[in-house]
């Protein structure tokens, strides 16, 4: 039996017209996430008989209970069953929930994965909005936009903050191994990457064009979810690009990908390189999980990861930074990027690759920890993680300088990094 859900059942308006409305503090009622507490989503493949169709529950306290301007953990956990349903298309359809959630009037939706952050505001609660009405939503535009890919769909949300933290745990688990999946593949071995062309709601110039080395920015699709998600819906906003003719291979320049980009940015940008910061870097949109920006006295670049709240050698927060760059445009000397990015091999490898990399937030570079030890290894400097300065260096480049020098960073000795591209050393 098909379920064909036709409306949305919430008690606010609903649709793509609210998708960039903002929720300013003043105005907020409840607010998940965005820092403030754990915050993530999840969807997952389960069995027929173990899922409800519609069932959407609420574990842990709701809007009802809380006073204006509250703040309460959030884990959203979507179990779709069916037949034609694969463990593949769980990514894609949970990176729907960022753009679903906001079409609802009054609800702001930033990011996804365990950096979702979520704004309710107080006009929608006196509607009546509660947090159900985010299951409801997750639910009934599921059915309609990915009927053909599944059967039944429940939503759970967590308020409790004990079970968020230990569902976070398994979620964080989950995205290890599907950011893992894509390892062995290189830019080399495939003739086609693919595009994503999501977030043009917010940054209508942002076109991400995902290879198997260069993951999306926001961390969430690599290059075999926007396969699939292709193969799901092959009108979507996953469109297979032909590299074409390789013009650049250090900075990562394709014939193909740059026609695709000048059309799909109509024509906004007519070029851009994959694997660098300092020439004409991608486009950046807003929900990015790191941003990389060149430090031209320490011959290097620094990362910042969207939950680090303070002050970087750039001279400036990563808010300030998402604020400036994430626009859709082209900034030379800031890229957008994920997580997982910063081991992959191709990572800024036209400016000289990861030896560059001079400063990272302590928390970032303790989550991508076991990764980075295995790429210093492969750089043949096993104790390179020990040389990537943090805030405990400084946060300024003159700060950050002389712990450099002291323990030999590699950086100090390439070639200017705001001169020619170079090949990564390897
Ligand atoms: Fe797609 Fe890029 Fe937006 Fe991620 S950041 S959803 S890959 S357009
Ligand atoms: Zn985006």
């Amino acid at each position: 039996l098909k379920v064909t859900v036709t409306e949305v059942p919430v008690p606010v308006a609903y649709g793509p017209a609210f998708e960039g409305e903002r929720v300013r503090k003043d105005d907020v009622y409840l607010e998940c996430g965005g820092g403030k507490t754990p915050c993530f989503e999840l969807v997952k493949i389960a069995d027929m008989d173990a899922v409800e169709d519609g069932k959407v529950t609420v574990i842990g306290p709701d809007i009802k209970d809380v006073e204006p301007g509250s703040v309460l953990p959030l884990g959203v956990v979507v179990e779709v069953a069916g037949r034609k349903m694969q463990e593949d298309y769980e990514p894609i359809l949970e990176r729907q929930i960022h753009h679903l959630v906001n079409y609802a009037q009054g609800v702001m939706h930033i990011g996804q994965r365990d950096i979702a952050w979520y704004r309710i505001s107080k006009s929608a609660v006196e509607k009546g909005f509660t947090l159900e009405h985010i299951g409801k939503i997750i639910h009934a535009k599921f059915h309609q936009d990915f009927g053909a890919i599944f059967d039944k769909c429940q939503v759970t949300l967590y308020t409790e903050e004990d079970k968020v933290r230990e569902l976070l745990k398994e979620a964080q688990q989950r995205y290890k191994i599907r950011d893992e999946r894509i390892e062995g593949m290189t830019d080399e071995t495939t003739e086609i990457f693919y595009s994503c062309t999501l977030c043009q709601s917010f940054a209508p110039t942002h076109v991400c064009v995902v290879s198997p080395e260069r993951t999306g920015l926001c961390g969430a699709y690599n290059w075999l979810d926007c396969k699939a998600s292709y193969e799901i819906n092959p009108t979507g906003p996953n469109q297979p690009v032909p590299k074409g003719e390789v013009l650049d291979p250090v900075l990562g320049n394709f014939k193909g990908v740059n026609e695709f980009v000048e059309k799909a940015s109509r024509g906004a940008i007519k070029s851009y390189n994959f694997y660098s910061v300092v020439h004409d870097p991608m486009t950046t949109c807003g929900c990015c999980e790191c941003i990389a920006a060149v430090l031209p006295l320490c011959n290097g670049v620094m990362t910042v990861n969207r939950e680090y709240t303070g002050m970087t050698p750039c001279g400036m927060k990563f808010t300030t930074l998402a604020g400036t760059i994430g626009g859709g445009q082209v900034t030379p000397g800031f890229v957008g990027h994920s997580k997982y990015n910063i081991t992959q091999r191709k990572f800024i490898a036209g400016d000289g690759g990861i030896k560059r990399l001079v400063w990272m937030p302590k928390m970032l570079k303790e989550e991508i920890r076991e990764r980075l030890i295995k790429r210093g290894e492969e750089i043949g400097i096993p104790n390179f993680i020990d040389m990537i300065a943090t805030e405990e260096q400084g946060v300024t480049e003159e700060e950050i300088l002389p712990f450099l020098k002291e323990v030999g960073h590699p950086a100090l000795s390439m070639p200017p990094i705001l001169g020619e591209a170079m090949p990564e050393a390897a």
